[in-house]
């Protein structure tokens, strides 16, 4: 269809923010397989969770239902930063000289610059309910560390963060996000865990893992009643979380004059962002009102689901989380330090495996050279420095929207930018001076 407006942004009103997130669960032809207890390997019971989970987000966890009311205290949060925009990417389009329409959805104006206050406010708010007064968490980039730290500040809550020791050590500006939002930040593996004293002699001089770094916060968890864990990314109901992401867009390309979009691209790491966009439009798909081909964008030095296995398996080093079924390069794989501290993940949603073995969904590997080329052309066309992770998903898009520009054809793209990269330069640094790996 020809698109007689100009328009370059849609942004949507504070009544537009979606007021349930989608399971994807309930739509689902076959159900993905359940958590098992590490002890009995039998499917977790929400009892055995209550050691470092609220019940609101245990149910979760196992819900079935389709939409799931947002608690009006976490919209009022949400009213911050959402509805966030949707663009379309003209001058990226003239940069590639392509026939493509590339829209994105930019995540990186919330309060820490990434798609993870999304569910960092609700988790916060599920354990401040339920009388706890701390969480625990990991961190790589920090993304996540810092908006737990604002979630946790916004209820008047402790918390206490592992940053994985490579990038506390190299890219201290998202630790001081994390100080600044009232957290306590500790480099992983660390000294102040059994689980950080094991790993650390195991894995000898370790820039650490994310799997690692959610170890010891369990750990610290486990041992205060007051206190729960939080999980950035991986488990069902951090995915549900993200779907306003995804149902946001739909109402957005909508208001562009869209249809459905032909492509989604979001980059892939424990697969939350993923989730969030494409769940919504994988519904259309389901529904048979679209046929959107979504692409995880994966980095080549973590790929689970272009590489691993689809088995039961740990989400963290020491084996303390349920089992998972999942895709997997195994617990105690430690990725390459790549820049998309992000996406240095062993494994990958559930969900987000389920629907890949079902293939429902493709994935691509990128690598970082690749991913930061994309980087720069996308900050220097539309005037936004995407996060490291997000890169990744430009660099997928970008392959596709240069393939339209050789057949002519032109395609709808829509690429899920799930953070700003305004930290991230230091990266950038590296790769525009020419030293950067290419991993
Ligand atoms: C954490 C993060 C990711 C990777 O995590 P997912 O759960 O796969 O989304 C991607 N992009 C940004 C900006 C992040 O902070």
């Amino acid at each position: 269809m020809t698109l007689v407006t100009e328009t370059t942004k849609v942004f949507l009103g504070e009544a537009d923010i979606p007021t349930h997130w989608y399971n994807i669960v309930a739509d689902l032809p076959t159900p993905p397989a359940p958590h098992l207890h590490p002890g009995t390997k039998e499917p977790m019971a929400p009892e055995d969770m209550t050691a470092i989970f609220p019940m609101g987000l245990i149910a979760q966890e196992g819900s079935t239902e389709r939409w799931i009311e947002i608690p009006e205290a976490v919209q009022e949060i949400y009213r911050l930063w959402r509805p966030s925009p949707l663009h379309r990417a003209r001058r990226l389009e003239k940069a590639l000289g392509t026939t493509a329409r590339i829209y994105y959805k930019y995540e990186g104006e919330s309060p820490v610059g990434s798609h993870k206050t999304n569910s960092a406010v609700p988790q916060a708010y599920y354990n401040k309910v339920e009388g706890k007064t701390r969480l625990t968490t990991e961190t790589g980039a920090g993304q996540w560390g810092a908006a737990l730290a604002f979630a946790t500040q916004v209820f008047g809550m402790s918390c206490d963060i592992f940053q994985v020791r490579n990038t506390f050590e190299n890219k201290p500006y998202r630790s001081l996000l994390m100080r600044t939002f009232g957290a306590t930040v500790t480099p992983s593996p660390s000294d102040t865990t059994q689980a950080g004293r094991a790993l650390q002699e195991r894995f000898p001089g370790t820039t650490g893992s994310l799997g690692m770094a959610i170890s010891e916060a369990i750990e610290l968890a486990v041992q205060d009643p007051n206190a729960s864990y939080a999980l950035g990314s991986v488990l069902n109901h951090v995915a549900l979380h993200q779907t306003v992401i995804g149902q946001e867009a739909l109402k957005q390309l909508d208001v562009f004059g869209e249809q459905m979009p032909d492509y989604l691209f979001a980059c892939a790491g424990g697969g939350s962002n993923l989730a969030g966009i494409a769940f919504p439009f994988l519904r259309e798909n389901l529904e048979g009102r679209a046929s959107v081909d979504i692409v995880a964008c994966e980095p080549a030095a973590a790929p689970s689901l272009t590489e691993g296995e689809f088995r039961y398996d740990f989400g963290d080093s020491s084996g303390t989380t349920p089992l998972l079924k999942m895709y997997t390069l195994g617990n105690d794989f430690v990725p390459d330090p790549v820049h998309a501290g992000g996406l240095r993940y062993h494994g990958m949603a559930p969900l987000v495996s389920h629907v890949y073995h079902e293939k429902m969904i493709r994935a691509v590997a990128v690598k970082q050279r690749e991913a930061f080329e994309a980087g720069v052309l996308f900050a220097r066309a539309e005037g936004i420095v995407p996060a490291s992770e997000s890169n990744h998903a430009i660099a997928g898009a970008l392959r596709q929207a240069r393939a339209a520009a050789e057949d002519g054809s032109s395609p709808v793209i829509l690429i899920g930018v799930s953070g700003s990269g305004q930290l991230d330069l230091p990266a950038y640094a590296e790769f525009l001076s020419g030293d950067m790996s290419d991993t």
